[in-house]
């Protein structure tokens, strides 16, 4: 996929309606069957707005299926195994394929079976400011930070203050601190930084995770696809709004002999 920088990143980015196109055209390309062959694990954030935007994804994926009418059906081909980490991030060396083997050993049809993963760290954009990292909730006067953890560790970080003392923050902020060190990321104006931090931090546990996939695959014997990307968190004008967007970054799929390839 093209890369995606600070500079260009609100270019790139697709509607919820959009994405799911693009789930179901690769749905469709690996025979990949929502409550068949296929477990859907959704990594992200511990936002609730996160919680929202995944319920937004599995309603507007309901139109490839209109020819369901029961609920019981329903329950079936949504039910996605959730993954909530600070910030969406499979941290490297913290996290491992050995959190994902539930999830692959319960596809319901064991033949041609497929694990789909669904990952996405996220950022606020605040419309009105122009400003990243933070965002107006639906029923809030003023916009409250997104992410929050990745933010919250990052202002810490900046201003010297000691580590957090939860274990999962504290991996995330040690994670992060490498992220600024190894881009080399100054504070700028408007969130700027909070972004470059954000899609850094995203991309940087690709290698690690997909080195983790690879070792799920062939433990599992199983075929994964995995889609990830960053969110963005729009302002909401009402509970109904729906029209935050996502940046998607990388697409590839790890057959079961361990090879990985790109989708395009
Ligand atoms: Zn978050």
């Amino acid at each position: 996929m093209e890369q995606v920088s600070a500079d260009n990143f609100l270019i790139k980015a697709i509607d919820i309606h959009q994405l799911c196109e693009v789930i179901h055209s690769i749905m469709e390309r690996y025979n990949v069957y929502l409550g068949v062959n296929v477990v859907v694990v959704v990594i992200n954030c511990l936002d609730e707005q996160c919680t929202t935007v995944i319920d937004n994804i599995k309603h507007e994926m309901r139109r490839f299926y209109h020819s369901i009418i029961d609920n019981d059906t329903l329950i079936q081909i949504e039910k996605f195994y959730n993954m909530r980490l600070f910030g969406g991030i499979f941290l490297p060396k913290i996290k491992t394929y050995e959190s994902l083997l539930p999830a692959a050993h319960h596809v319901p049809v064991k033949e041609d079976d497929k694990l789909m993963i669904l990952n996405l760290s996220h950022i606020g954009y605040n419309g009105n400011t122009e400003e990243f990292g933070s965002f107006v909730r639906y029923g809030h006067d003023s916009s409250t930070p997104a992410c929050g953890a990745i933010k919250s560790c990052y202002d810490q970080i900046v201003k010297g203050m000691k580590m957090p003392s939860d274990f999962d923050l504290r991996a995330l902020s040690r994670y992060i601190k490498k992220t600024i060190n190894i881009h080399n990321i100054k504070q700028k104006p408007l969130g700027h930084d909070l972004l470059e931090v954000t899609i850094n931090s995203y991309r940087d546990q690709i290698p690690w995770i997909k080195q983790q996939l690879i070792k799920l695959a062939k433990t599992d014997e199983i075929d994964i696809i995995y889609i990830g990307g960053i969110e963005i968190d729009i302002n909401k004008e009402s509970d109904k709004d729906t029209h935050d967007k996502i940046v998607l970054m990388d697409k590839f799929i790890i057959q079961q002999n361990g090879d990985a390839t790109d989708i395009s």
